[in-house]
């Protein structure tokens, strides 16, 4: 009879949620296995971190993996409207919260390889190319089906499972399947990496480059010295009725921009093109008594904020801080931990979630692209766009009165709007 190999903790997905979660795990000394189904390194979309990443990131050992790593510094992001007339910086170091400075724009594929391998030194087991089929769960103990690239299956238990598999429905449960209600238009991007597009001189060519057009964005993240991740973000309606094929509409709308035509000049893409679409969702119960989402799995909005990759990792030192209370009391979640770790995870997002709003409403984008924004309430928004997520006072007041005024301006006239008209037609 074949024996059952036996683990504290099985994580599924090796994208950053899952090697945190195994290095925060192993921390703890728990036998851990990470099963990842793709062979790395492996192309990923998103490229830019958040200041708030780096404690994290320095919490499971690998941040100084990270600085030698060659990655592009990230000290802030500037944000221009279409026809280049109206552009505001954030400038990372003057957040109100220290130590949220800079981070790194990274290539996903050798960002993910690093973490990965991070989390088998710290003595994760990693199989790779392998599969998660099913969870069975009863009895404090979950039987887990792996199955390799052969079709090969084999069996395994774990007491705790963390499901950090991401946006790609591989492994799905009853407990996955209730979605929080949509509250935002289905969103698509197209993107490709190009050689050749500008940027400015200095720590500002480091920056997140977010190109607003009057019906969609663009961002532009540097990933080398040469190449830059680009793409291009609409609804799934301006599709259709754009009728063009995404690359086709990609370049479309490159040259309806004076902005993007001065960027993209002499550019090249360096891969094919590729879509994501209907990205926005969240589930609704994001623990059971012991299996946690993190990540995407749990739930993702919009790539505007670069927050992704960083609630991938919060939610998973999060995770092993809580299940390792548990499992030292010999205990599942209770039900109030369970709520707890959703609410928490929930709250984190919904800050985001706000400024993501925000920013897609044309009126209320005005005020955020204001230069003078009074109260000396920037430092307070430019720790928020950072990552800070958690609303201390002194960044609660601000974002609920910065939050305030972009509701009085939809009724009201309050920061001028602002004309994306290219200089071409402004007439
Ligand atoms: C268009 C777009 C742009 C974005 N831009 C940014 C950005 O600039 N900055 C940012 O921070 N975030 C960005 N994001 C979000 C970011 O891509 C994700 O939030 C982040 O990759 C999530 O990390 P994760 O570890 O949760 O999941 P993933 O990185 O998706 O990793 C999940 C892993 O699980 C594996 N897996 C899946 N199913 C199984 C299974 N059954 N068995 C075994 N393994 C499995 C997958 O192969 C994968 O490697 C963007 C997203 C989109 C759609």
């Amino acid at each position: 009879m074949n024996s059952v190999s036996e683990y504290d903790v099985l994580v599924i997905g090796g994208g950053p949620g899952g090697s945190c979660a195994a290095a925060f795990a192993r921390k703890q000394n728990f036998r851990t296995l990470l099963v990842e189904k793709c062979a790395f390194p492996r192309f990923r979309i998103g490229e830019s971190m958040l200041p708030t990443s780096n404690a994290i990131l320095r919490a499971t050992g690998a941040w100084s993996k990270i600085q030698a790593a060659g990655f592009v510094p990230k000290h802030g992001a500037l944000f221009v409207l279409s026809n280049g007339t109206v552009t505001k910086e954030v400038i990372f170091s003057e957040s109100l919260v220290p130590g949220l400075d800079s981070t790194y724009q990274v290539e996903r594929a050798k960002f993910d390889a690093l973490l990965l391998d991070h989390a088998r030194e710290l003595g994760a087991e990693v199989r790779m190319e392998t599969t998660v089929r099913s969870v069975e769960s009863g009895a404090g103990l979950h039987r887990v089906t792996l199955e390799g690239t052969a079709g090969t299956t084999e069996t395994v238990s774990a007491r705790w499972v963390i499901d950090a598999s991401g946006r790609d429905n591989f492994f799905v449960t009853e407990q996955k399947q209730a979605l929080d209600p949509a509250t935002s238009p289905k969103r698509m991007a197209v993107y490709s990496h190009f050689r050749g597009v500008k940027r400015a001189p200095g720590r500002a060519g480091g920056h997140t480059v977010v190109v607003r057009l009057e019906d969609g964005w663009f961002w532009l993240i540097p990933i080398d010295e040469e190449r830059t991740s680009v793409g291009l973000v609409t609804t799934l309606a301006a599709m259709q009725r754009a009728k063009l094929p995404p690359e086709e509409l990609f370049w479309a709308a490159v040259k309806a921009s004076a902005k993007l035509r001065e960027l993209f000049d002499g550019a090249e893409a360096t891969m094919s093109f590729r879509v994501t679409s209907d990205y926005t969702y969240f589930r609704r119960q994001l623990a059971q008594e012991r299996l946690l989402l993190v990540g995407d799995a749990a739930g993702f909005f919009d790539p505007i904020f670069s927050s992704g990759a960083y609630m991938s990792m919060w939610s998973a030192q999060l995770s092993i801080e809580l299940l390792t209370r548990a499992d030292r009391a010999g205990r599942g979640l209770t039900p109030r931990e369970r709520a707890s770790y959703t609410n928490a995870i929930k709250n984190h997002a919904g800050v985001f979630r706000r400024l993501i709003e925000i920013f897609y409403n044309n009126r209320s984008f005005a005020v955020f692209m204001s230069q003078e924004v009074p109260w000396n309430m920037m430092p307070g928004l430019t720790s928020i766009v950072a990552g800070h997520a958690k609303l201390t006072w002194p960044l609660w007041w601000r974002f609920k009165l910065f939050s305030l005024i972009c509701r009085l301006q939809l009724r009201f006239q309050i920061a001028a709007p602002l004309d994306y008209r290219q200089p071409d037609a402004a007439g």
